[in-house]
């Protein structure tokens, strides 16, 4: 394909505008899959994706689209909405030289696809906005138009409406591509030149980088520099995705594909790298800025005979999302871990998931905190989260978009799900940071039978302290199942003791059901509470589940 008939786009929208279902529809009328019922967001490949209904990962897929004569090469990205990910979005938008901006027909603008926006036109891309569920009974095309005229510049007419589920004028929407993205500036006579924008680690044949060509070719058996550590490595394997991986012979500028190196330590690949041949050394790309993580946690294997495969498989997993930072850390009664930053709450419950789905670890995630930094965006919600109003915008006469400043540890965890449910799903939230305030901090201990839990220290505001030991102390009653003893449950700041409340003793024998039952019934019975044993962790002589830590966080 010559460099004129290439188009490199991403889709870009608020969660569940219909990114995923918009992708399914181009590549079946691409032939890329074939057209059956059952293609669902077939993009979203992992585990955790299908189980949440929700794109973590980006992903990629060439089209080879046919229009008026003419053969052209759509490389399409497919990016996550929420703004935990919003990472993901920032560098599929560094390989691509437009994007489709999705909005529903029905919500309209949302704090997502603001933010997107913003994304792809501080990165100067073609933006063609797509109105997507025309086909809903409460849909208002022409309403979400002057929103979009209003809120980003963009004339009413350069809308596309569509129906992504029904395939209604799904057409225009590659016809725009063509006509309304620009192809990539790169040429097939200048140096190889390639981005690596993602990798991921596969056990065969070690890490597989996706790369944007900016120049040259590059073929199978060649010799290329990662310019990051300066090291050579031979082209084992290259290709496109359709969105399977189809190996080819050579990679050409404006492409955008895999290649397999043999490299096989993860430190070596570098999201952001720049590749080229060993005898036509080039100048670097920018690289990516590194993202910021604002959540931190405690990682540390159920089982400290667990670390070496612990360590292997967050290096791994962290290749695939280099977003999550990680240092060594140890615990006196974890043992040797891990502390890792994340973006949010759901880019931490999901990296955990993947953890264990995919590379089938067993962790124990101690609770979550921030570096204190403030950020932005509802009233008496609001002033419950120490919120400082910004500035207020009306997009139109139902719409309002409002900026407040938030100490970050208030909005972190739940404050996203509950501005959903006070304003019945219709408001939406979005968040930046804002640099680091001076405030009223105390640390807060948490105690099992008098032994302190070291993983759930937490630093509160203090004028929050009762309230939030009150709220840990009632949570963690719930999360810990009962046992042969009475159980305190006590929040306390330095020796003195805020809030408790009581977990009973358990006095039913397990056993006791199956008095004169045969004996492999009984075997089963304590082979199961063995089992459930393993997810659980000793604190004094206290058994607490794994899965009550992150529990006892989520403020209800
Ligand atoms: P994403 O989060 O932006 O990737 O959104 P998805 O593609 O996963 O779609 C979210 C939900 O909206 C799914 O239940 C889709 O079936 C539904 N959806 C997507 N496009 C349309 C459409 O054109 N019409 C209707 N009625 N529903 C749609
Ligand atoms: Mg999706």
């Amino acid at each position: 394909f010559p460099v004129d008939r290439i188009r490199n786009f991403c889709i870009i929208a608020h969660i569940d505008h219909g990114k995923s279902t918009l992708a399914d529809r181009l590549l079946e009328m691409t032939g890329a899959i074939v057209k059956t019922q059952k293609n669902k967001q077939v993009l979203d490949k992992l585990q955790v994706e299908r189980e949440r209904g929700i794109t973590v990962k980006a992903q990629t897929a060439s089209l080879i689209y046919s229009h008026q004569g003419q053969q052209y090469l759509l490389n399409l990205i497919d990016t996550p909405g929420h703004v935990d990910f919003s990472y993901e979005v920032s560098r599929s938008i560094s390989a691509c030289q437009g994007v489709l901006l999705i909005v529903d027909a029905n919500q309209g603008i949302q704090a997502q696809t603001v933010a997107n926006f913003y994304l792809a036109f501080e990165a100067q891309l073609a933006i063609i906005p797509v109105i997507n569920k025309i086909d809903l009974k409460n849909a208002d095309p022409e309403r979400v138009a002057s929103q979009i005229e209003k809120v980003f510049d963009i004339p009413c007419n350069e809308c596309i409406r569509i129906s992504a589920k029904l395939g209604t004028n799904v057409e225009a929407v590659l016809q725009a591509v063509v006509d309304r993205i620009p192809p990539p500036v790169a040429s097939i006579d200048d140096p190889f030149k390639a981005l690596v924008f993602d990798s991921n680690f596969d056990h065969y044949r070690g890490v597989v980088a996706n790369i944007a060509v900016f120049g040259g070719r590059v073929r199978k058996g060649d010799r290329i520099v990662s310019a990051y550590l300066g090291k050579s490595y031979e082209v084992n394997e290259l290709g496109i995705l359709r969105p399977d991986e189809h190996p080819t012979q050579k990679l050409f500028a404006g492409q955008v594909g895999y290649m397999v190196t043999g490299m096989k330590d993860v430190k070596e690949a570098q999201i952001g790298d720049t590749l080229y041949l060993k005898e036509q050394p080039v100048e670097t790309l920018p690289g990516f800025k590194p993202a910021k993580a604002m959540v931190f946690a405690g990682m540390f294997p159920t089982d400290q005979s667990d670390y070496p495969g612990l360590r292997s498989a967050i290096e791994r997993l962290t290749l695939n999302d280099s977003s999550v930072t990680v240092q060594r850390d140890s615990s006196m009664a974890l043992g040797a871990g891990w502390r890792l930053g994340f973006l949010g709450l759901l880019h931490m419950e999901v990296f955990n998931q993947r953890l264990e789905q995919e590379y089938n670890a067993s962790v124990i995630v101690t609770a979550p905190t921030v570096p204190y930094k403030a950020v932005l965006s509802s009233p008496r919600l609001i002033k419950n989260r120490r919120g400082i109003q910004k500035n207020m915008v009306y997009i139109d006469d139902k719409r309002v978009m409002m900026k407040y400043l938030f100490p970050l540890n208030e909005i972190v965890v739940d404050f996203y799900d509950l501005l959903k449910s006070l304003s019945s799903g219709y408001a939406s939230f979005d968040y930046e940071n804002a640099g680091y305030q001076a405030a009223d901090l105390i640390k807060m201990n948490i105690l099992l039978n008098g032994q302190p839990v070291e993983e759930l220290i937490t630093i509160v505001h203090r004028g929050r302290a009762y309230s939030a030991g009150k709220a840990m102390c009632e949570r963690l009653q719930d999360s810990i199942p009962r046992q042969m003893f009475e159980i305190a449950v006590q929040a306390s700041i330095g020796s003195k003791v805020i809030a408790r409340e009581t977990i009973k003793a358990y006095r039913k024998n397990v056993l006791a059901k199956c008095y004169g039952g045969d004996i492999t019934r009984k075997m089963k019975l304590l082979k199961k509470q063995a089992e459930g044993k393993k997810k659980m962790r000793l604190i004094g002589n206290v058994e607490v589940p794994k899965d009550a830590f992150i529990n006892v966080l989520k403020r209800k």
